[in-house]
Order: C-alpha cells, then structure tokens, then sequence
C-alpha cells in the first residue's frame, strides 16, 4: 500500500497557476463617461470611508465580514430593515462591493498607523484621506464578454445619470489571444486612457524546491551578478555537481554608457542654470529616460536568462542571499555601489528572474553566500586574485573566472555538496 501511494503522489505533478498584468492602450469616445464612473466610485468610497471611521467596531476579522457588515450598516436588508447609516446609492452592485472593501482596507490601515503612533512618539499621527483616486476594475457585471479583435463593452455612468453599456478598444490585444483573461482596471492618464489586463497562465509543475533537489536529473542554475560587462554570470550543473554548460549575459558597458551620456547631459544643463532662474520639472524628462534604460535592461538580461536555463531543462535557479553576513557579501559593499551601474540592476534583475522563470515552471532559491567566491570549486583551495580582478587562480594551481567560480559555487550550495 506505501509503495502505490509515493507512486501516485510522484506521477501527479502540482499544478498552479501565476498572474500577470498587461498594459495596453484604450480608444473609446466615452472618455467623460470613464472620468464619470470614476468620480462615483471615489466619492462613494469616501463616504464608506467615513462611515468606517465612526463605527470602528465593525472592522474586526477579514476584510470580507468587514465589508458585509459596511453594507449592512449603509443599506436596506431583504425584511426591509433599514441600517444605522443608511444612505442611498445608485451605482451598480459589483461597484459597490469593491468600494465596501477598499474603504474598509484604506480605514483599517489608518487605525493601525493611529495605534502604532500612540505606542511611538516618533512616528506622527496620521490624516484621514480626504479624497481618493483609485482606478475602476470592471468586474463581470460591469463589463460584456471581450472579441477577439478587442472590443468590449463597459458599463459607464452617463452625464445625465444614466448606467448603460459602452462599447469601448483594446489596441494590440491579439498579444492575448487563447489566454484566460481577468477583470480588466481602467487607468485614466491626462492625455490617454490605460487599460490594465491581468492574464491567469496555468503552471504544469510547482513542485517545491525540497523535492525537485531530490529528483534523479534536476539541473541546478547557479547565478552571480558582476560590475563588469556582464549582467550576470550563469551555469548549470546535474544532480551530481557536474558542470554542464554556461551563459555570460553581457551589455554592462553598453548599459553604464548610455546611461552616463544622460548623467552627463543633467549635469552639463544644471552648469548652464543660472540661480535665479527656476528648473522645470527638474530634468524629469531625463530620469524619465534612465529610468527606461534599466527597465529594457533588466527584462532584456532576465529574459534571456529564463530562455537559457529553459533549454537546457534546469529545474532551480540559486542565487546569493545577500541578507545573510558573508564574506563574499562584502564584495558588493566593498565598491560602493553607484546608481547606474550594471550591479545596480541585481534587484530589478531578480525581482523580474523571480515571476518571469515562475512562468516557465522554473523555482528560485536564496543560497547562504559563504564561502562561495572565497573557494575553488573544484578542489575546496583559497582562491588568490591576481592583477586582472576578473581572473581568479587557487592554491592548487586552477586558472579561470572569479565569477564564473561563484556561480559554481552557488549552485553546489544548493545541491549541497561539499567538496574538502
Ligand atoms: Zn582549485
């Protein structure tokens, strides 16, 4: 009976799922009728908002009860008995719902931050929100079912007060054909309207990171991050700690470059202001512009990392956990580390490697740090810089890569082979 059961537990693998959001651009002539809806949304929270400042009672267990009760308190029940706070409301019932829970979410928040500053003088007493701004998520009720070339239809508030159905486009959204589609947010910007779409895509296999370890032929990715014209510094091992292949991901110096021609450009501008002139919008237009870059190089390097390990059918990726006291953690604190730099990505990097290889059924995993760019993975010998930082030699005689050394290392820390 044992035996059948571990059978059955490894044929069926964990399925999951993960959920991300697409931003397209929308056309619609009904740009009023948006600004509208959401109006009486935010006005409608605001009130719910108040009423949970005066019955503080009510926002005891989860935000779901919370909200039940809230609408219990502001409405008319079935048997017609009318609540405490009753006030009537002419917007449909999905809004209303989600205004309940966002003004019982915002109101808890601030009872939280006015009891922790009772308890710390330090920290200062809050303000109640007086006007909100958030986006309108159009849930089923709210909108009718989205074709294929983009059109739906949302339910709009009119000027004169009326609810009906407006037929609104999604530009590119063939990008989302065949996947299953949430309930979309409109964000409304000065010139343009967003449409914020999150997409639900299905995982074969979540099995955790403590078994996949224990699977006959799981390949292990190790990565490290340098300051040099590599990004990150990849290799992948089998379940014996066998190197397999490797990836340098390069454009570091194409990165630091670009980015300092900007840098350069602020500053020559901030030379050339005299001081009683005023700055407008203080280069905004040029961090916008920074900001770009090191979004396109962070995607661009992590996906080319998922891509990498993907084919080469790697089950986990390791890399350093930093928080951990190490003395390999002193490398990245030994340089200061400027903004701007191929190093200076490391999080923005990791933070997109996190979901993008999640997406691929690929896990992460924190490695503790020690010892891994300190030692030779191949003989456990102290490894000895030379002139050239990058080039690496131990007390063994074995020439190669200072990175390339603790990516290796990284990645048997995972396996958690030691090697005396
Ligand atoms: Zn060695």
């Amino acid at each position: 009976m044992k035996e059948e059961n571990i059978k059955t537990k490894e044929d069926t693998k964990k399925s999951g799922y993960c959920i991300t959001t697409y931003t397209f651009r929308l056309y619609t002539n009904h740009k009023s009728y948006l600004k509208v809806t959401q109006e009486k949304f935010n006005a409608l929270i605001s009130r719910f908002y108040r009423v949970c400042l005066r019955h503080k009672e009510i926002l005891e267990g989860s935000n779901r009860d919370c909200s039940k009760k809230l609408l219990k308190l502001t409405g008319i029940t079935k048997d017609g008995e009318i609540g405490k706070e009753y006030f009537e409301i002419k917007l449909p019932k999905d809004l209303k719902r989600t205004a309940a829970s966002m003004a019982v979410r915002y109101a808890k928040i601030y009872f939280t931050y006015l009891e922790k500053s009772k308890e710390d003088p330090n920290i200062g007493t809050p303000t109640k929100t007086r006007k909100f701004n958030s986006p309108v998520t159009f849930w089923t009720g709210m909108r009718k079912d989205i074709q294929e070339d983009g059109k739906m239809k949302l339910k709009l508030c009119t000027r004169r007060n009326e609810w009906r159905f407006c037929e609104v486009k999604i530009k590119g959204f063939e990008r989302l054909k065949g996947l299953e589609i949430l309930s979309p947010t409109i964000v409304i910007k000065k010139d343009y309207v967003l449409a914020r779409i999150p997409v639900k895509h299905q995982i074969e296999d979540v099995t955790p990171v403590k078994y996949r370890l224990k699977e006959e032929n799981v390949r292990i990715c190790g990565i490290t991050f340098s300051n040099s014209n590599n990004f990150a510094i990849c290799t992948i091992i089998d379940s014996k700690g066998n190197y397999l292949k490797s990836l340098f991901v390069s454009g570091g110096n194409e990165y630091r470059h670009e980015c300092k021609c900007i840098l350069n450009k602020i500053y020559s501008d901030k030379c050339k202001i005299r001081r009683w002139q005023t700055v407008k919008d203080d280069h905004i237009n040029y961090f916008k512009k920074l900001h770009n870059i090191s979004e396109y190089y962070a995607h661009n390097v992590s996906k080319r990392i998922v891509e990498f390990c993907k084919e080469n059918h790697v089950r986990i990726i390791a890399f350093a956990d930093l928080t951990i006291y190490s003395d390999d953690k002193s490398y990245y604190y030994r340089k200061k580390i400027k903004k701007y730099t191929p190093i200076f990505l490391r999080t923005k990097i990791l933070e997109y490697l996190k979901y993008k290889s999640f997406k691929e059924g690929i896990l992460c995993k924190l490695v503790n740090s020690k010892n891994t760019s300190c030692k030779c993975y191949k003989c456990g010998g102290d490894v000895k810089r030379g002139k050239d930082e990058l080039k690496v030699c131990c007390s063994n005689g074995h020439n190669m890569d200072y990175f390339f050394n603790s990516a290796m290392n990284i990645a048997l820390a995972c396996l958690n082979i030691k090697k005396s």
